[in-house]
């Protein structure tokens, strides 16, 4: 059988255009698809500052393309598969009149017909095309193809799933046979109404064709086998019915306007686009148990997304949007489906049998004495003691860490001069605790990432995450989403979302010259994109969606964490809007392009920490450094032992600076090695501080945050790092998948003539398996050799690009790094501090 195929759910938007009605009543359109991507909402003198302005999915489609156009570059792919035995659904979503019905009409003629089409080309092949047609309403399931007004039931079939018994399949014969059944449907839809759009708007409507397929040379024959798959069109109720259930609780109660199958599909769709593993509740409706292979089982599946423009229906678009954003997230896993016939059944499973009868005479022995089970016991008592150990220690430096936050505020209160100070990564504290301030935003801001670009990109699940005591489940930690380049903080019990001052890469690049792009020049006014977001208490206000709660827990991509010297709040990256110099359309740039390059990102390429984010990291941990000073004194350990306390050496002040550079360059140089530190944080740093004076303070830093590092790693302990735990072993696994991913872009920034060079310059047989990783492996693994050091850097700079980077970076920011003035504050805060105590 083949191998199912994962993929995520295509979701496509389609903005219909305002109908005259709204247009005689003055109705304004406020949302524009600006790109191929991208919808954005417009009117910022509203609600601008609440919501995100963009969103980005697989394929928006503006209010004047067709139909045909919706098909042909968005669902056509996917309904199509059922011709090759895979089972495909098409979904429209969407608020009333927004143009659901509209589009499915559409693209279920569009289908057929291409079915029609590939028939005719494949005489080789027989089929046999069956048409069924429901109706769920008040979660009653009648059939569509029926006069007869009798209620479907459902039965569970222990090879087929979930089957609507009785339902009248109609052979079809052609694209006019679809028409007549289509019009039949229509008729029946209408029957007993009082009001079509009451009763249109409030079910569900589900087409299915079902294909089957076999090679007319083989018909009847023994080894025949047949491909079997069906495609669901899917018009469902408007979503508004969801959210007014939720928004409004009594009605929950009242069970009368309820929309029991669609409100499940909504919480269904939810809790897959976490990936979440445990219970999916799909026998808590008709229409999700019907249709539970499209949700996250063995079909693929595309969304049609339906948009109203118009202002008035700003609050279900938004919602809309929101449900787009979590079906993109929601995998499927599809695979051929192959019947085979009774004979060829019978021959695969004698083979079978055969071998598992090979596999009984030569068994692989187990564990088979007392001692091995004994051992094997031994071992795994002193996992779990290992892991309680742990948990221990673990407790303990929360404890500590909350005390000391506790300390430090109500210090910083009582300071009246030292307001600045007052952030010095108290937020990235409380992240490492329970609360989860964050939730919303992050989960905004991921809806713009490119879904096309998520798609691609590895995603990898931290295995450090928390446990959500509130809902008794596990949650991953938000901190670290490379995409979005907007910083959180917490001000006044409040989230707000912003643009960093530092960190202006997404302005910088709105305020290249854009020669007067209409689109751009829009972006540039937003003051979504410069302004400040505040999230948190807007989205309180309005918990009408049913989708607040999947915003909890994008999970977060996982390379960052092999970057121990990041610090949180650098973590999120908002994907800005740029102008692509080449396209001349607007794209989503992240970390790497916005800083200079236009080029379309790589997966492997969105792994790498960016210059910038790094720039950013190490101020960051600098305006830190002096309280992780602070905090290593109070556990104990002396800081002035190794000399090494920037905040008694103001910068530029050693006395030998050339001799002290070599010294520390190779005291970091021993402890990068020895705490597995990320290679590209070893470039940046190498290649960044070449001795300038003003190097020093970063470079003591560096020094005195890993020498603690490797002390606490020597001790068998685990570091908290900027509120995620870290482990020798942690970061060595972090270091490996790092250099996997180097070894990847190999291919893509040196020619096959240079990697030959490469080779044999690093002694590697130009004959041998995984050349590339081995090389990449090589790197930096000396740590005493500066020319080996030197060579490591200027090949993973290569593959990072750091000098477009860099060039971007000085640029942009006009700079070489400055240490910042807080030195010389927190040096009189540390006075201040010690005379408090
Ligand atoms: P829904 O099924 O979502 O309730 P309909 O498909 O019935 O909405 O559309 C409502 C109205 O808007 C219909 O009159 C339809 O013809 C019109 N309409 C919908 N989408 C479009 C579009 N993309 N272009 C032009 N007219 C549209
Ligand atoms: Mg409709």
């Amino acid at each position: 059988m083949a191998a199912a195929r994962e993929e995520k759910i295509l979701v496509l938007v389609r903005l219909r255009p305002l109908s005259d009605k709204e247009v005689v009543a003055n109705e304004v359109a406020d949302w524009e698809c600006i790109n191929e991507n991208t919808i954005l909402y417009r009117n910022t003198l509203r609600e601008g500052s609440t919501f995100p302005s963009a969103y980005t999915f697989d394929r928006v489609f503006r209010g004047d393309c067709s139909t045909e156009q919706v098909y042909q570059e968005g669902a056509k792919e996917i309904a199509l598969s059922v011709v090759n035995g895979i089972n495909s659904s098409i979904f429209a979503y969407g608020q009333t009149s927004s143009g659901k019905t509209y589009t499915m009409d559409g693209i279920t003629e569009y289908t057929v017909a291409d079915i029609f089409d590939y028939i005719n080309r494949h005489e080789e092949r027989a089929f046999v095309l069956k048409f069924s047609a429901i109706e769920i309403y008040n979660e009653v399931i009648r059939d569509l193809l029926s006069s007869d007004n009798t209620q479907l039931r459902l039965r569970d079939d222990p090879e087929r799933g979930t089957i609507v018994e009785k339902v009248t399949e109609e052979s079809l014969k052609d694209l006019n046979h679809l028409k007549e059944l289509l019009a039949i449907c229509e008729a029946q839809r209408r029957i007993g109404e009082t009001s079509l759009n009451e009763r249109s708007s409030r079910s569900h409507q589900i087409i299915r064709l079902t294909i089957e397929s076999s090679a007319r040379e083989f018909l009847g024959k023994e080894n025949s086998t047949t491909l079997a798959a069906s495609v669901n069109f899917i018009d469902l109720a408007g979503s508004e019915r969801a959210s007014q259930a939720l928004s409004t609780g009594t009605r929950l109660k009242e069970g009368c306007h309820i929309n029991r199958s669609l409100l499940t599909l909504s919480t269904i769709v939810r809790k897959l686009s976490k990936g979440r593993q445990g219970h999916i509740n799909y026998r808590d409706s008709k229409l999700t148990r019907v249709l539970q292979p499209c949700l996250g089982g063995n079909a693929r599946t595309a969304i049609i997304c339906t948009l109203s423009p118009s202002r008035s229906h700003v609050e279900q678009t938004r919602n809309t949007l929101l449900f787009a954003c979590c079906a993109k997230e929601v995998t499927t896993k599809a695979q051929v489906n192959v019947v085979m016939s009774d004979k060829a059944l019978v021959k695969h499973l004698q083979r079978e049998l055969a071998r598992l009868e090979s596999e009984l005479r030569s068994p692989v022995p187990p564990p088979s004495t007392n001692s091995d089970y004994a051992a094997l016991l031994r071992k795994k008592d002193l996992q779990i003691e290992k892991l309680e150990k742990e948990n221990r220690e673990l407790t303990k430096q929360r404890d500590l860490a909350q005390s000391r936050v506790k300390d430090l505020l109500s210090m910083i209160r009582s300071d009246q001069d030292s307001g600045q100070l007052a952030r010095i990564n108290y937020h990235s504290n409380q992240r490492a605790g329970d609360t989860w301030e964050d939730d919303y935003s992050e989960s905004e801001s991921s809806c713009l990432a490119a879904s096309n670009q998520f798609d691609a990109r590895v995603r990898k699940f931290d295995p450090i995450h928390c446990y959500d005591r509130e809902r008794g489940s596990h949650r991953y930690p938000l901190n670290n989403h490379e995409d979005h380049s907007i910083h959180n903080g917490v001000s006044g019990g409040r989230l707000t979302l912003r643009l960093n001052g530092d960190d202006v890469a997404g302005q910088e690049t709105m305020s290249s010259p854009l020669n007067g792009h209409r689109e751009a020049n829009h972006i540039q006014e937003g003051p979504e994109l410069s302004g400040s977001w505040s999230c948190r208490a807007d989205v309180m206000g309005t918990i009408s969606s049913p989708y607040m709660e999947h915003i909890a827990s994008t999970p977060p991509n996982g390379f960052e964490k092999s970057f121990p010297g990041r610090p949180d709040s650098y973590q999120m990256k908002f994907p800005s809007l740029s102008y692509g110099p080449d396209s001349g359309m607007l794209s989503r740039n992240d970390s790497l392009s916005s800083l200079g390059s236009a080029s379309i990102q790589t997966s492997e390429d969105e792994q790498i920490t960016s210059i910038h984010t790094f720039v950013a990291g190490l101020k960051k941990q600098l305006a830190n450094g002096q309280g992780t000073g602070l905090e290593a004194g109070e556990s104990g350990r002396s800081i002035r032992d190794d000399g090494l306390d920037p905040m008694c050496e103001a910068p530029g002040t050693p006395v030998d600076w050339p001799l002290e550079f070599e010294r520390l360059r190779r005291e970091i140089l021993k402890v990068w090695q020895a705490c597995h530190v990320s290679l590209v944080h070893r470039t940046y740093f190498f290649l960044l501080f070449k001795g300038d004076r003003t190097d020093s303070i970063y470079m003591e830093v560096e020094l005195r945050r890993l020498t603690f590092l490797k002390e606490t790693f020597s001790k068998g302990n685990q570091a908290v790092e900027d509120g995620r735990t870290v482990t020798l072993a942690s970061s060595e696994r972090a270091l490996s998948r790092e250099r996997q991913t180097l070894s990847k872009l190999m291919r893509k920034r040196f020619s096959e003539e240079e990697r030959q060079k490469l080779y044999q310059k690093w002694g590697i047989d130009l004959n041998s398996k995984q050349r590339r990783l081995q090389l990449v492996n090589q790197l930096w693994s000396n740590d005493k050799d500066i020319n080996h050091i030197t060579e490591s850097a200027t090949i993973v700079a290569k593959l990072i690009r750091f000098v477009e980077q860099g060039r971007a970076l000085n640029e942009m920011l006009g700079l070489r790094f400055i240490p910042p003035r807080p030195l010389r504050r927190s040096f009189s805060w540390k006075n201040s501090m010690t005379s408090l105590i």
